[in-house]
């Protein structure tokens, strides 16, 4: 076995730090990739400082990463649809909930659900699962990603958590010709949702915003208008005016003016919080009278997530990306909770090896 070697922490008060640790072998129908690159969400925070709770409470140790680019370096006897070299990623999922899954087409949503690349349970270990703060990761090959020729890997690297977060509402609800789209909140996954909402063809792409300092840097990714949500007049003159709004606002937020925006049969969906809101003012009333769907979505499909990729290459949509050294990633968490940060950190992940020589054993799972 070859050592690997991450980013990982013990628990929740200590920063992330370099650990060895072991990838299982390649399986038969398993990709073992060389990872160039892996962008750091914010869910990656949550995790490492445990502020999920519930279902997601972190299980240790946690090496977090999930958008994961890089190469194949060695397939299994059984792989079909990649070869050594090729480009590829991992995203949010790395095995289906249980084997009777196969073949379905909504993996995320399953029951159990299916694994995830990080904070999972490996079905043959037990073990907690290690995302792409490391050096290699070993995926069956169904939940492998093709990164298209014409995407960086660096840029591609944001697409596979942030891009199908995103991607994957604005596909269900049919945004495209004809809409008129509003995208809340302006971090890493709006800035893409901005993008992706006018490749599809909406008539109309609204930026939301509380901090109208970004105005010009939305309407150069495509943004039509910019809405200052803390102008009440501004609000006012958008009254029922908007078909679908995409909230990415990753805590809890008082939706009244959000929902005020939505014309009869709209829809507010909200991505990237998982926790209660505790709206005590939603004026059914409003929704009631007008039938409009307040929703939630969680990532994307496989099947999304390539669709994603291809979608990005086709339309020339990257992701606003700032490389680090991995030896910076605690100074990116802080930074990503300080300021709203609109680009997205990506690690440069051959900048591992600094590390590689004397690097502790990683904890056992627990
Ligand atoms: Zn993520």
């Amino acid at each position: 076995m070859s050592r690997n070697i991450g980013y990982a922490t013990p628990d929740k008060n200590t920063p992330l730090a370099p650990f060895a640790f072991d990838r299982r072998e390649v399986g038969p129908e398993d990709v073992r990739i060389d990872i160039a690159y892996c962008g750091v969400c914010h869910s990656d925070v949550h995790q490492a400082r445990d502020e999920f709770g519930g279902a997601l409470a972190t299980l240790w140790p946690c090496l977090p990463g999930h958008e994961i680019a890089g190469t194949v370096a060695e397939v299994g006897s059984e792989v079909t649809r990649y070869a050594v070299g090729d480009r590829v990623g991992v995203g949010c999922l790395v095995y289906w909930g249980d084997e009777s899954q196969r073949g379905v087409s909504e993996e995320q949503y399953q029951n159990p659900p299916a694994i995830f690349t990080y904070n999972g349970q490996d079905p043959d270990t037990g073990d907690v699962t290690l995302g792409g703060y490391s050096d290699e990761i070993v995926v069956n090959e169904h939940f492998v990603l093709r990164i298209p020729d014409a995407i960086p890997l660096e840029q591609a690297a944001p697409l596979l958590c942030a891009g199908v977060t995103t991607w994957s509402p604005l596909a269900h609800w049919n945004i495209g010709p004809g809409s008129v789209v509003a995208v809340a909140g302006l971090g890493g996954l709006g800035h893409l949702a901005v993008q992706l909402a006018k490749a599809r063809g909406a008539d109309r792409v609204i930026a939301l915003t509380t901090s109208p300092d970004k105005a010009d840097a939305v309407r150069a990714l495509g943004a039509d208008e910019v809405l200052d949500m803390t102008d009440e007049d501004a609000v006012e003159a958008h009254a029922s005016s908007i078909d679908f709004v995409l909230s990415t606002i990753p805590t809890p937020f008082d939706m009244k003016p959000y929902l005020s925006l939505i014309r009869h049969d709209g829809a507010l969906v909200t991505v990237g919080m998982l926790e209660p809101i505790h709206e005590e003012g939603i004026d059914f009333g409003f929704v009631s009278m007008n039938r409009i769907t307040i929703a939630g979505s969680l990532i994307g499909s496989i099947a999304e997530t390539q669709e994603v990729l291809d979608f990005a290459a086709e339309h020339g949509i990257a992701a606003e990306v700032k490389v680090i050294p991995v030896q910076q990633v605690n100074e990116a968490f802080d930074e990503m909770v300080a300021n709203d940060i609109r680009f997205r950190f990506v690690i440069d992940n051959s900048t591992l090896d600094a590390d590689r020589d004397g690097a502790a054993d990683l904890p056992a799972s627990q």
